[in-house]
């Protein structure tokens, strides 16, 4: 998912408008934006994408100075109406809003226990047992009730919630998400990648740290810790897939970032060949560096046609399928007769290789090497981007050879967890350079309770 936010502001509304749609590829099943006006706040969402959910007359009913926004990606609670952010609650003592990126592995949990004592919850999704504990905790200042509140939530979780008045932004204590602030004008910005602050024009102030809560209201902003970080565990899939190569996390440009990937693949295998080619968009960073470490020419072998959404997304495996075929198509020219290298970013099912070597050699592709830009997919992902189910992953299952058969490549070969680390080249001491590697390695950054996760998945 994505989050924006924006205090501020005279226009906030129409600002998030083009935040999210700059966050777009980080979800486009669900789209929201919640103002406030400093009396009262009120929201539109909807199914789908940013420019399907709002207009020009839904913007412009939209009148406040602050607003926080949304862009949703289901991995958790299902894809119903209710569970599009932000999520708005109204009561007697004023009203809440919340938006979050991650998942939250003990939701569950916290959901039972506050079930037990009386809570009713509007939505199956995890994000709201935040706003069922804020709205539990004895304090009066809403900034004391979000700081009680976080430190019980378990998992990856960048968090924006509006009053009235003010605006908070949270970290989760391991930093699993990215989240940056930015200045526009006497306005603060907040959002999940820096790309949406190019976009408006706001000025990147500094990423939110792991554990900070960051309050932004009329005396303007204000940082307090709810939590020490604990070993830092930003997801590594943000810089391998998910993020746009335009954004900057922790001050590691992405695209940048997916170069050095591709580079220290080349180094790390020993092909012949005479073309390398990426799988637009996701791995063209990495093909690039691929083909300049290892001198093989780049070249467009494959080419996506920009109207068919992200195949991951699609809810099931034969939706999938057919998405893949939509997508792209071979540059018959361009393979032919060749041996071709094609570096793709990742493998969860297998299902992209599978086809893009079926393609490539039905256009003539003498030989076709697959090069993945990450190690293999072995462990389910807990904190809201990818797989849940360990099901799914065909390296779960598969030898790096095995697979290979099974794509029908005459070659395959996966990053080291070793080359990822020192080709991202994080400034971190610890021995895994402050990022999660959990779904190649196993080694979760939080407790995982996977009996109750399996189950809460979609
Ligand atoms: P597969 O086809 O093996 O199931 O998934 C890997 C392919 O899907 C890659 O080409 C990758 O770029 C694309 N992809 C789309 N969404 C995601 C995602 O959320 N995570 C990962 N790892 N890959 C994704
Ligand atoms: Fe990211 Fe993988 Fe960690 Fe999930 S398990 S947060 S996808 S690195
Ligand atoms: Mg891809």
């Amino acid at each position: 998912c994505g989050v924006f936010g924006i205090w501020g502001h005279s226009n906030a509304a129409q600002m998030t408008y083009y935040g999210l749609h700059s966050l777009q590829h980080r979800g486009q099943e669900g789209a929201g934006i919640v103002v406030t006006d400093g009396e009262r706040l009120k929201g539109t969402k909807g199914h789908g994408l940013v420019n399907e959910v709002f207009d020009g007359e839904k913007l412009n009913d939209l009148t406040g100075t602050g607003a926080i926004g949304h862009v949703r990606y289901t991995t958790a609670g299902g894809g119903g109406f209710e569970n599009i952010q932000p999520l708005l609650f109204h009561s007697q003592t004023g009203s809440l809003a919340l938006a979050h990126n991650g998942n939250l592995v003990n939701a569950s949990q916290l959901r039972r226990q506050l079930e037990s004592q009386g809570s009713i919850f509007q939505t199956t999704s995890d994000t709201e047992v935040l706003a069922h504990l804020i709205r539990k905790s004895g304090f009066t200042s809403m900034k004391d009730k979000v700081k009680y509140a976080l430190p019980m939530l378990k998992g990856a979780y960048a968090f924006l919630v509006m009053t009235e008045t003010e605006l908070m932004v949270a970290l989760d204590p391991n930093g699993m998400r990215p989240l940056s602030l930015a200045r526009l004008g006497d306005a603060y910005v907040i959002a999940s990648e820096t790309c949406a602050f190019d976009l408006i024009g706001a000025e990147y102030l500094r990423d939110v740290e792991p554990g900070e809560l960051v309050v932004i209201n009329q005396e303007g902003l204000h940082s307090e810790r709810f939590a020490t970080p604990t070993n830092q565990a930003m997801c590594s899939m943000e810089y391998i897939y998910f993020s746009r190569p335009d954004s900057d996390i922790n001050g590691i440009n992405v695209h940048s970032a997916r170069k050095r990937l591709g580079k220290q693949l080349a180094k790390e295998t020993n092909i012949e060949a005479d073309v390398v080619t990426g799988v637009p968009d996701s791995s063209i960073s990495a093909a690039i560096g691929f083909a300049e470490e290892s001198g093989i020419p780049y070249e467009m072998g494959l080419i996506k046609n920009r109207y068919v959404g992200r195949t991951f997304i699609q809810p099931t495996q034969e939706m999938r399928e057919q998405g893949v075929k939509m997508k792209l198509s071979p540059v018959r020219k361009v393979v032919e007769g060749k041996r071709v290298i094609m570096v793709d970013d990742s493998i969860v099912r297998g299902t992209t290789s599978k086809r893009i070597v079926k393609l490539l050699k039905e256009a003539g592709a003498k030989e076709v090497h697959v090069c993945i830009s990450s190690p293999p997919i072995k462990h389910p992902c807990f904190y809201g981007i990818d797989t849940s189910t360990q099901e799914e992953l065909i390296s779960a299952f598969h030898s790096p050879e095995e697979l290979c058969e099974i794509i029908g490549a005459d070659s395959l070969t996966f990053l080291s967890e070793e080359g990822l680390l020192k080709a991202i080249g994080r400034e971190s001491t610890d021995s895994n350079c402050g990022q999660c590697l959990a779904c190649f390695s196993g080694k979760y950054p939080t407790e995982i309770y996977p009996a109750e996760n399996d189950q809460s998945k979609t």
